[in-house]
């Protein structure tokens, strides 16, 4: 009888099945619709500026809704994204989720697109890591999974 054994192939021909698109720099997602922020966002805005210590401008940003669950931006697929030019996009199925939508308001307060820590994380828990709900005495949990769509830890640009 055959013992069943194969030689392991080398995989050193795997190939990344990621499909980068660069040249983004003027990112504008297809089917977005301004919108007027809900009441929810000022005071979100307010904790935020709470948290990192830094003072910004809430009517100054341009809120956009973009259909559906997640859309092309730079990085793949988002939730969320900043501009430079204070605008923020967010698709339509997370916009009452309070940490995507604070996480936008920190970029616009530190007019960087990175995460940099501090504020990212800690003071300020805008990350899918460091969330840990609204409520703020609870201990750290794992990062959300399945919340709202099926997709983990989607991406917040
Ligand atoms: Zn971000």
């Amino acid at each position: 009888m055959h013992s069943g054994r194969r030689p392991r192939a080398p995989r050193a021909l795997q190939v990344a099945a990621l499909t980068l698109i660069g040249a983004c720099s003027s990112f504008t997602p297809t089917n977005d619709h301004s919108f007027r922020p809900p009441a929810e966002y000022r005071a979100w805005f307010a904790k935020t500026q709470a948290c990192s210590g830094l003072q910004g401008d809430f009517d100054r940003i341009q809120w956009y809704i973009v259909d559906g669950t997640e859309f092309d931006c730079p990085g793949g697929k988002c939730v969320g994204r900043w501009n430079s030019d204070h605008s923020i996009f967010i698709s339509q199925a997370w916009t009452s989720n309070e940490m995507v939508v604070r996480h936008e308001m920190l970029h616009d307060l530190l007019g960087v697109p990175g995460h940099p820590d501090p504020p990212f994380g800690n003071p300020c828990p805008l990350t899918w890591a460091t969330w840990k709900g609204a409520d703020s005495t609870a201990t750290a949990t794992p990062p959300i999974a399945g919340r709202a769509v099926g997709t983990g830890t989607p991406n917040i640009d």
